[in-house]
């Protein structure tokens, strides 16, 4: 039987026997008890199932991996300890030093810099390319040692959509995985794997977990590339520090997804305590009750900014004129997530003129939860920029982020009219 997604975001993962509690349990165990050492033996040579330490697995995160990955349509998933260390894992998993990655300049500042200087550091290359240039002019960013092709669907904090079939379909002519970052859309507007995507990534810190209380990640892997092009060796040659195992050969579909677990997730480390995934497993509980809501507030709030006056320009694609109005209607047909973005009057000023008027809307450095919260990236995350190097990035100097939150769309609105009056 398959569910609809929002029967899936309450019963899957945890499925409770006879007289179990009702409610996930918290597994607050490092370390699991054995009957006898064969059996041991056999976890550590991955021929029996179960957990052996809490760094590689735990029951609790497990269900809360099993749920994401049947909302994101993958055979298996993997909860990290932050969205960043999902990047990194995702990517790691299939590059090392000598490999080449082709990424979307439209990304999340943390996944620029962990590629443009820390991958560097590694001895793995990028080049960023610009997502909306045509089919011929991203093929020429690919090169013999290309491994992965990455890109964000809601770009943080562009508000870009990725055409996620296009990047499909070049990633695949090129015989490497599409990544998909789907933080800001989440499984219930979109699944990229539908669209062809092989892996997809999230910071569970934004609207998964919803109420801004544990940051986290997760991988989820489609089971569908084929790794045995001759281009992943890692993936298909027997792994030394596993006895030998081959993991196309012995874990089938879940290749890509057991590597990053048994191997990188047990070297590195980044992994998910079993109180956050409590936590994150809560938000996912109701997840798409606050994101219907998040995007009809969303809406509206754009409608009346964009109708106001005193704004130069709205970035939110469900509306007519956005410039990626048509990608919207394509891959997100029930709403683009809360996160707007929008140009004040009169720059810089202006922009922080108004923020300090807001009342609800908090400043936070932080998007996409419960709460209406607002962002000046040129006084904030993006300070070390001039005005000049903003522009260049993108980013004019009057540009807000603006998370819209689930509190009644009157009050938001009402709260922008006061800080916008002279
Ligand atoms: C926040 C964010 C990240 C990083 O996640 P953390 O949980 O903060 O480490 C990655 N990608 C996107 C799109 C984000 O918004």
């Amino acid at each position: 039987m398959s569910w609809k997604i929002e029967t899936k975001c309450l019963q899957e993962g945890y499925k409770p026997g006879n007289g179990e509690p009702r409610v996930l349990p918290i597994y607050q165990s490092t370390t699991y008890k054995y009957d006898s050492t064969e059996h041991v033996a056999q976890l550590f040579d991955l021929t029996a199932p179960g957990h052996m330490y809490s760094r590689i697995s735990n029951p609790t995160v497990e269900c809360v991996e099993n749920k994401i990955a049947a909302l994101e349509g993958g055979v298996g998933a993997l909860c990290t300890s932050s969205g960043q260390a999902a990047s990194m894992i995702s990517l790691l998993n299939i590059c090392k030093a000598g490999d080449h990655i082709v990424s979307s300049s439209a990304i999340y500042g943390g996944t620029f810099n962990l590629m443009d200087k820390r991958f560097r550091e590694m001895g793995i290359s990028i080049t960023f390319i610009d997502q909306d240039c045509s089919e011929e002019e991203i093929q020429k960013a690919f090169k013999p040692n290309t491994k992965a092709l990455f890109g964000e669907s809601i770009a943080n904090p562009k508000i870009s959509i990725l055409d996620i079939e296009k990047f499909a379909g070049i990633a695949h002519k090129n015989n490497v995985p599409l990544i998909i970052d789907n933080t800001f859309a989440t499984p219930i507007l979109l699944r990229p794997i539908e669209h062809g995507a092989d892996i997809v990534i999230h910071s569970t810190t934004k609207y998964m977990d919803g109420h801004a209380v544990c940051v986290g990640g997760v991988i989820v892997d489609s089971g569908n590339f084929n790794w045995e092009n001759g281009n992943f060796p890692g993936l298909c040659e027997p792994d030394q520090s596993y006895h030998g195992i081959v993991y196309t050969r012995d874990c089938g579909k879940a290749a890509y997804i057991t590597k990053a677990r048994v191997q990188l997730m047990r070297d590195y480390g980044a992994a998910m305590t079993a109180s956050s995934a409590f936590l994150l497993n809560l938000g996912l509980e109701t997840l798409h009750l606050r994101m219907e809501r998040h995007c009809r507030n969303a809406e509206k709030v754009a409608r009346f900014l964009s109708e106001s006056g005193k704004i130069i320009s709205v970035s939110y694609p469900m509306l007519e004129n956005d410039n990626y109005h048509a990608l919207a209607k394509k891959y997100l047909p029930n709403g683009c997530s809360g996160v707007i973005s929008f140009q004040i009057s009169g720059g810089r000023e202006a922009a922080v003129k108004f923020m300090d008027k807001l009342k609800l809307a908090a400043i936070v450095v932080h998007v996409a939860d419960c709460r209406t919260a607002v962002l000046h990236p040129a006084s904030s995350t993006h300070r070390q920029m001039t005005d000049k190097q903003l522009i260049q990035a993108g980013i004019e100097p009057g540009l807000i982020r603006f998370s819209v939150g689930i509190e009644n769309t009157d009050d938001i609105i009402d709260d922008i009219r006061q800080a916008l009056e002279d």
